[in-house]
């Protein structure tokens, strides 16, 4: 326990007298009284009364190089003695942010060239909407500011990320703006019908060009997604789907954005998503697995194309965060960085813990009767519900299956998430096989004792 004189129920009752928590009804939470979490090594977290929890999740898919590193701590300590604060506004730089910058482009294919950095991936998607709106305003076509997201596509909880992202429930409080428009999302199982994936995927990336020409491509910005759907239900597209969607945007003049807050940093064995995809997006939305979640970090990543326009031709960018590319974040994201790459870690994701995961999933969950379909690579994956597999005929009251599950698992000590009809899973990148034997397993538990 941090202060030993306390106990669960002190925490629960000081934390409800002061405390609003993300994404839950506070009331109900009140009353069961959230885990008091208090120490985390490898992909293990322990609570103030020693239960130990596997955690499948990541955390929010961001502790991608687990929980303990001494490393990432020590690198913060020695940027905070140094110079733990100074601002990027007035004519200065430093060298943590400079040699981030380095790195992180060392790693980036050849056609990015610039960064503006960021507390989180919610700011560092506001940035995108003012930078592409700028962007446009600066070639002279101020009236091509709409940007194209997804329905269920999820980029943060600010007002323009709200807007930008597709949750429903999110834009009925409080979270639409104009000048935002959404398509249908990739999601072949609930969407394809008769269709093959293939056929599927082009018809999804269609309704994209069908949105550009009803709003008028001369008055779209942006078309902007995750390259697999991650909040939404990991939902992966079919292989047929992002190179359409890039000759669309392409077509049209639209910039394509991807959204790597995520994907990116090796979640699925290539260091960015869109690599895994293969395909090109012009801007880059970066946060998570930049710092390992040690320490809020988030950024956009620029295309050379569009970073010379602003640079070149835009003067001053009438922008800018107090806490951009800040010293201890930078210094915890190279270090992070460092990790990742020198100890392999994204080379072990792609040819050895991504494939096991992926093979033992299958292995296991093929044949059980809950599941209708198996999505993944790297260290995500999905597993869809269903109540009949050949017909894809979902459960009615899908969302208290998948609650049910992901409840009777925390229980058993193990933390996966629900998202709709489906049990969603993303460990951190230094799982071992014997971490993944134990996700699987403890999943399989909590499954059976749903069914
Ligand atoms: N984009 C994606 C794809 C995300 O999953 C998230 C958070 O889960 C965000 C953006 C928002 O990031 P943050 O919570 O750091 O603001």
């Amino acid at each position: 326990p941090q202060n030993p004189t306390r106990t669960t129920r002190d925490y629960q009752a000081l934390d409800a007298a002061h405390h609003i928590h993300a994404f839950v009804d506070q009331k109900a939470l009140n009353a069961e009284g959230p885990r008091v979490m208090v120490r985390g090594e490898g992909l293990h977290l322990w609570d103030n009364e020693g239960k130990r929890y596997l955690d499948g999740m990541s955390g929010l898919w961001c502790t991608n190089l687990g929980y303990g590193r001494k490393d990432l701590a020590a690198a913060a300590t020695r940027q905070l003695e140094r110079l733990p604060y100074y601002n990027m506004f007035f004519h200065t730089t430093h060298p943590a942010v400079v040699e981030l910058s380095e790195l992180l482009f060392s790693l980036l294919p050849s056609h990015y060239s610039h960064a503006i950095y960021t507390n989180s991936g919610s700011e560092a998607n506001e940035v995108l909407i003012r930078t592409v709106r700028r962007y446009w305003q600066i070639l002279g076509k101020p009236q091509k500011k709409v940007m194209i997201g997804r329905w269920n596509g999820y980029h943060g909880s600010t007002l323009g990320s709200t807007a930008l992202g597709g949750m429903g429930f999110m834009h009925e409080m409080g979270g639409m703006l104009p000048d935002f428009a959404h398509i249908g999302e990739p999601y072949w199982y609930v969407q394809g019908g008769e269709l093959t994936e293939e056929e599927f995927g082009l018809k999804a990336a269609r309704e994209l060009e069908a949105k550009i020409l009803e709003l008028g491509a001369d008055k779209v910005a942006a078309f902007v997604a995750e390259p697999f759907q991650g909040a939404g239900g990991m939902i992966f597209p079919p292989a047929s789907y992002w190179a359409e969607v890039q000759r669309i945007c392409r077509q049209y003049d639209v910039l394509l954005c991807a959204d790597e807050v995520i994907g990116g940093f090796g979640r699925t064995g290539e260091w960015f998503a869109h690599q895994h995809f293969g395909f090109e997006p012009d801007t880059l939305t970066i946060a998570k697995g930049l710092t390992s979640g040690y320490i809020p970090m988030g950024g956009l990543v620029l295309s050379k194309r569009m970073a010379e326009v602003l640079v070149e031709q835009g003067g001053v960018f009438a922008h800018g965060l107090t806490y951009s590319g800040h010293p201890v974040a930078a210094a915890v994201a190279i270090a992070n960085i460092k990790a990742l790459r020198d100890e392999g870690v994204v080379n072990q994701v792609k040819n050895d813990s991504g494939p096991y995961l992926q093979q033992c999933l299958r292995q296991v969950f093929e044949g059980h009767p809950l599941v209708g379909e198996i999505q993944g690579t790297g260290l995500v994956a999905a597993l869809q519900l269903c109540e009949d597999k050949p017909s894809r005929k979902r459960f009615a009251n899908e969302t208290d299956i998948t609650w049910r599950c992901r409840t009777i698992g925390f229980e058993e000590g193990l933390i996966i998430r629900a998202t709709g009809g489906r049990m969603i899973m993303a460990p951190a990148l230094v799982a071992t096989r014997g971490d993944i034997d134990e996700l699987v397993s403890k999943t399989k538990l909590a499954l059976d004792r749903t069914a």
